[in-house]
């Protein structure tokens, strides 16, 4: 499996100014691509939106994408040419990726788009501009020209990618960043032969082990044992997120635009940055403590994080039990965002721990996980006195909440291994189920009548490059 890891790394002032010189030549080179782009999908659109057209949306489907940049450099833009062509060109080439991405997942990617110099700004490097020269050393540069050496953080051997990108955050620190195999458990059956192997097994009740993700337990295991973030932990990022709110207001009182601002806005992001390093190290660590006590099959319950990020709308959803749960709890204390970004990390931090095991993630259905006893089955929302207690209405099981919940997804689990391979597998739920719906699905509307939407869009999208603005 592959997997994209990013540390931190340190430019040298010299270096830093070179970076986000390329940083912003392949952003610009990339919006005028799309620019061209808009102007292609616009006269596609016209062409093919007469009455009688009733084939696929352009957006949709596949479209010639050239990769030449050589027409972006002009009188205008004498910058373009200052900078190594390979970055422009792989300006160029993101931009086609994010749209060969999209044509093969538009569930999951959304078409690319201008990129402002407000956000993410990255530069694309490929294996000519960079070379590892010691462990914690990669020279930017070609071999002709090297810019520089930059010192970054190395955590473990990382190979010899193909290609890294170089980040700057909008609070000023540098990342490295870079596609790694390095999660490469031992040799392993697919996951679907190895459901149906287990399926014949008489021991499941030991060899799978349920996980409930909440938030006064980031983690509750079925065999007792408990995660969570230490207190001292949480007082730090108490601490942090009242410093944020502070720099916050400030920067709500400062001009739009001045330096000040920008200075404070910048220490709010950095709070925000160490509240997540806390949490990912955290996580980091209870998934590696977790895979490595963990048996062969560790059950999940499959959340609907798309619905966590709408919390409002979410709370009012009776069908999503668990993450009702979720949302009560994160108003009184945890911090939301937090919360959120924990539990969808720590499904993706113990899916890379327990791979290096050799061991396997499955994903259950997670609705009313919360309210099932996991003695009888019966479901009520009775069951739940309480945030911490459980009583079963029917039988009378008593247990802390988030153990039964865990419990109760081990017995999904252990009932989703044995149905592996029958008709019911496929309609239920996957091993590893990926969401296709979402943002970006086909927009089209079936039957609609196309011939007003002529009129409406009189003006093409503009070919000119933003600089010519
Ligand atoms: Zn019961």
């Amino acid at each position: 499996m592959q997997i994209g890891l990013r540390t931190r790394c340190y430019p040298k002032p010299r270096l830093a100014i070179t970076l986000a010189q390329w940083t912003g030549c392949q952003r610009v080179v990339g919006n005028a691509k799309d620019s061209e782009v808009n102007l292609l999908l616009w006269l596609r659109k016209r062409a093919i939106l007469s009455p009688s057209w009733e084939g696929p949306d352009p957006q949709m489907e596949p479209f010639p994408l050239d990769q030449t940049f050589s027409q972006f450099k002009t009188d205008l833009t004498p910058w373009l040419s200052e900078v190594p062509s390979q970055i422009l060109r792989n300006g160029v080439v993101r931009y086609k990726k994010g749209w060969s991405n999209h044509w093969k997942n538009p569930g999951h990617f959304r078409r690319p788009r201008r990129k402002k110099k407000a956000d993410s700004n990255s530069v694309w490097l490929t294996r000519e501009l960079f070379r590892f020269v010691g462990p914690g050393l990669v020279e930017i540069g070609t071999a002709a020209h090297p810019v520089g050496v930059l010192p970054f953080v190395q955590h473990r051997d990382i190979g010899e990618p193909n290609s890294i990108v170089i980040t700057r955050a909008s609070y000023g620190h540098w990342f490295l960043s870079y596609a790694s195999d390095c999660v490469q458990g031992p040799e392993m059956l697919p996951d679907e032969a190895r459901l149906k192997a287990l399926s014949k097994d008489t021991d499941l009740e030991s060899k799978v082990k349920g996980i409930d993700r909440g938030v006064v337990f980031n983690a509750a295991c079925s065999d007792g044992s408990t995660f969570k973030l230490e207190d001292e932990a949480k007082e730090q990022v108490k601490w942090l997120e009242k410093r944020r709110k502070g720099y916050q207001r400030k920067a709500a009182r400062g001009k739009k635009g001045s330096r000040r601002r920008d200075k404070v806005m910048g220490k709010a992001a950095r709070c925000s940055a160490r509240i997540a390093a806390i949490n990912e190290d955290f996580l980091r660590k209870a998934s590696y403590q977790i895979a490595k006590d963990a048996p062969e099959v560790t059950a999940l319950e499959d959340l609907n994080l798309k619905g966590m990020t709408k919390r409002a709308k979410a709370r009012k959803n009776e069908e999503i039990g668990q993450w009702l749960r979720n949302g009560a709890a994160a108003k009184s204390g945890l911090n939301k965002a937090m919360a959120n970004a924990g539990l969808g990390n720590f499904r993706v931090y113990l899916e890379q721990a327990l791979r290096k095991l050799g061991k396997m993630l499955i994903l259950v259905p997670a609705h009313h996980s919360s309210q099932e006893c996991s003695e009888c089955g019966h479901t009520e929302a009775a069951n739940r006195p309480d945030q911490e207690t459980f009583l079963c209405q029917r039988c009378g099981h008593a247990d802390n909440a988030d153990l039964n919940a865990a419990k109760v997804i081990k017995k999904r689990g252990i009932a989703l291994i044995l149905s592996a391979g029958t008709a019911d597998s496929a309609r239920e739920g996957q091993a590893r189920p990926g969401r296709p719906k979402g943002r970006g699905v086909v927009r089209r509307i079936k039957g609609e009548q196309p011939s007003a939407a002529p009129e409406t869009r009189e003006t093409p999208p503009s070919t000119e490059p933003v600089w010519a603005a």
